[in-house]
């Protein structure tokens, strides 16, 4: 086998809180190795125009702390076609990277295996996104965050849908899937949680909010994930079926940036040391992981073949605490 001497790192996709500090462990644990490396500019866009910078230990230093990503990210439609393909492997052979860190979600795991179909680079995926939709890890770099931004400003909102005996809806980031919202939802205490996973019964809605009303509860704290369609729409049906005031609340952006929680940065931190070790071992295309507390691996096609499975029992558990 002959020894890897240089790595790549590349952000992709959505920006998580947690990247910096995973390019950051990614760059020194690789310089204790011995190895150099070169951080791709704008996710799979730099590695098509051959925009990058060599990272050392220091040009790393004082940005564990910091949300997005000192890479930039992108979406790049062009990764997604051969000749785009065929430019990135150019540029890999150009700088001889043998492993490749790619910090990411699902999107960005499917380019990396792709990618790897054309090139003999090796590719470890490592988890980040504040959706925490990827197969094969119990949590992603910056969903913590993520979470606990969100449960920060609705609990701002809470004091005022109690004040004035109000419906909030809160719509939190999620178009495919629910696990945002999920917990969220849980850990704010909402009376109401919809995820994209679950079909959005009107009907069920109202009448837990109508018996809500009866039990004299007047307040209360819907979560939507984005993609369980116009939360305005949403709003204007149950104002009409309740006959109670409500209003809407969209996060939106805010909830993906900001300073990575202690927890993601711990994440970060070992997701980054075990994605490089592995490279440096010879392992071949994998995803790193947090499976029942351990730092794991599976293959970067298992990962991206599998469906990660919403918690219907934190689901029920959240709907039992709602009463
Ligand atoms: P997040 O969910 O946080 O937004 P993500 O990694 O899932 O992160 P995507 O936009 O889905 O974000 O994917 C990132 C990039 O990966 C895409 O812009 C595209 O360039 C590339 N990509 C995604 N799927 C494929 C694929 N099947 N083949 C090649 N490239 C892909």
């Amino acid at each position: 086998m002959v020894q890897m001497k240089t790595i790549g790192i590349v952000t992709t996709g959505g920006d998580a809180p947690g990247m910096n500090a995973a390019i950051r462990a990614a760059t020194r644990v690789a310089h204790s190795k011995g190895l150099q490396v070169i951080g791709f500019e704008r996710g799979w866009e730099g590695l098509i125009t051959d925009s990058c910078k060599t990272l050392t230990p220091r040009s790393v230093g004082g940005i564990i702390q910091l949300g997005g990503t000192m890479l930039r990210t992108a979406r790049c439609p062009e990764f997604k076609t051969a000749e785009g393909m065929q430019k990135a492997v150019k540029t890999l052979n150009a700088h001889n990277i043998g492993g490749l860190v790619v910090i990411g979600g699902d999107g960005s795991f499917k380019g990396a295996l792709e990618l790897s179909k054309y090139c003999d680079t090796k590719m470890a995926g490592v988890p980040a996104t504040i959706d925490n939709d990827v197969y094969g890890t119990d949590e992603t770099i910056g969903f913590d965050t993520a979470v606990n931004t969100a449960v920060a400003e609705i609990d701002k909102i809470r004091d005022t849908a109690i004040s004035h005996e109000r419906i909030f809806i809160v719509e939190v980031m999620g178009r495919e899937r629910g696990f945002l919202a999920l917990t969220v939802g849980l850990t704010v205490g909402a009376e109401i949680i919809l995820v994209p996973e679950a079909q959005c019964d009107l009907s069920e809605v109202v009448e837990t909010l109508k018996e809500n009303s009866r039990k004299g509860k007047k307040a209360g704290i819907v979560v939507a994930a984005e993609g369980c369609g116009k939360v305005s729409e949403l709003a204007t049906d149950i104002e009409a079926k309740t006959g109670s005031e409500v209003r809407l609340t969209i996060l939106g952006y805010v909830q993906r940036g900001g300073s990575p929680t202690a927890r993601s940065r711990l994440l970060a931190n070992l997701f980054a040391e075990k994605a490089v070790e592995s490279l440096y071992q010879g392992q071949g295309n994998h995803a790193v992981g947090l499976q029942n507390g351990k730092i794991t691996s599976i293959s970067l096609e298992d990962s991206c073949k599998g469906t990660k499975k919403l918690d219907t029992h934190m689901l029920a558990l959240a709907n039992m605490l709602a009463t």
